[in-house]
């Protein structure tokens, strides 16, 4: 099933010509008025007149986070003061956030994207989406409230709301899919056992479109099996759009990056350049159809790559693997490099291990996991859970290369975040 055969199909010269075409008129658009971009244009001794080809998108300046944050709140406009319909910002923890706007067509683009994305998992008009997702500044509400209702969805606007609450309208309304943070959607699991509800049995749920924080194939196939759903990996950011950039179609293996509305880079994050197919580095994405606030290059720190084999769905766009961190999530303990994700994934390949865990760092990078216990590892019996705690010191060692100290703990005694989880407390940095 397809919401836009026709671009979702495209041949591959035929987009990469689309793709030229939109970036020229980019960066013509930026060069004629946006003072940032005129400056590093400058600096950089290029213009609109050097984009040739696709490759030569590397001419053109890199877009940090920072430079975000530092124009704030005016942002990057393009367009008239006027003209924008709706600020969105991202959840930065520390300092200014950073301020994108929309205007309508970007608004509806927007709105465009995500409705490709759940027609390509499968969603209709029939469904009914529960939108779990915070409600505001933050874009997994809204953007992803829109796309759902373009498709012809019943949307339920839930927000994070309490599981009582979420568990009351699913029943009410016979809810089919929803869109959830995967730390979440493990802990709403664990609710649900609480209260002897059996999702196969007492509700309607087949899909979750589960994103805005990293997790690993594990945690996918553990929010599966709790709920008996199907789980798709969503990927976006609030500087270029929110949910909706890069999405899993039915065949779950990789998301599709709508490369008409972007242009994706994988870069050595050390470097800045370009690297291969296949090969992990950071992601760098270039919007081609925003109108309020285009955006060069921006550096995303997320760690991807690229699989560049045609999909079966038949989908043209090209597909990047799940994010296995940022670059900016990158810990270093005794000189090895470790990402949050390897031990997320040790841990969640263990059936006594529960559905949180905290990394913590400190002193002398010294590194101890906390980690929650299922029902079935919490058996009262010391000498089992003295087991299992040596081989997880194990497993994760041969992991990550740096003998982690593990604190088991019992079952729903971690904190469990607001918003998207917080896995690591590094108070070397405090
Ligand atoms: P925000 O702009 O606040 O929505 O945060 C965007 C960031 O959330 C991205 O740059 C990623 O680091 C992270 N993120 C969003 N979706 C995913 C996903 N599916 N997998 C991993 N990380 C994600
Ligand atoms: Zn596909």
């Amino acid at each position: 099933m397809f919401w836009d055969q026709e671009s979702e199909t495209l041949s591959r010269p035929a987009l990469e010509a689309l793709q030229l075409q939109r970036l020229q008129q980019t960066v013509s658009r930026l060069a004629a008025r946006v003072p940032f971009y005129q400056q590093k244009f400058a600096e950089l001794g290029v213009g609109p007149d050097d984009i040739r080809r696709l490759e030569d998108v590397r001419r053109l300046p890199f877009t940090t986070a920072a430079d975000l944050r530092a124009i704030y709140p005016s942002g990057l406009l393009a367009v008239e003061a006027d003209e924008p319909v709706r600020l969105h910002t991202s959840s930065g923890t520390t300092g200014k956030p950073k301020a994108i706007f929309f205007s309508r067509n970007d608004v509806n683009t927007a709105a465009d994207m995500i409705a490709r994305s759940l027609v390509a998992a499968g969603i209709t008009r029939a469904d009914v989406f529960q939108n779990m997702m915070s409600y505001g500044l933050f874009t997994g509400g809204l953007v992803m409230h829109y796309g759902a209702e373009r498709v012809g969805c019943l949307v339920i606007p839930a927000g994070p709301g309490t599981s009582e609450r979420q568990l009351m309208l699913m029943q009410d309304f016979g809810t089919t899919a929803v869109h959830i943070l995967p730390s979440y959607a493990l802990y709403f699991a664990n609710y649900l056992e609480q209260k002897g509800i059996d999702p196969r049995k007492d509700l309607k749920l087949r899909k979750a479109f589960v994103g805005a924080e990293p997790h690993t194939e594990q945690t996918r196939k553990r929010i599966e099996e709790a709920f008996g759903v199907d789980v798709y990996n969503s990927y976006g950011l609030t500087e270029m759009n929110g949910p909706g950039v890069a999405f899993e179609c039915e065949q779950k293996a990789g998301m599709h990056l709508w490369e008409d509305c972007f242009l994706l880079e994988i870069i050595d994050p050390a470097t800045g350049e370009p690297l291969p197919d296949g090969q992990r580095g950071e992601l760098v994405l270039t919007t081609l159809k925003r109108e309020a606030m285009p955006i060069l290059r921006y550096r995303t720190r997320d760690i991807t790559s690229v699989i560049a084999e045609p999909c079966p769905c038949g989908r043209t766009h090209r597909r990047i693997h799940r994010i296995t961190g940022r670059s900016d999530d990158m810990l270093i303990i005794r000189g090895v490099n470790i990402f949050p994700q390897q031990i997320e994934q040790v841990l969640m390949s263990m059936p006594q291990v529960g559905r949180n865990y905290l990394i913590i760092v400190e002193g002398l990078d010294d590194l101890t996991v906390k980690v929650e216990l299922s029902d079935r590892g919490f058996d009262g019996q010391v000498e089992h859970l003295a087991a299992l705690q040596n081989q997880l010191v194990e497993k994760l060692k041969a992991e990550i290369w740096v003998r982690p100290k593990v604190d088991l703990v019992p079952p729903g005694s971690l904190p469990v975040a607001e918003g998207k989880a917080k896995r690591v407390l590094d108070k070397r940095s405090l």
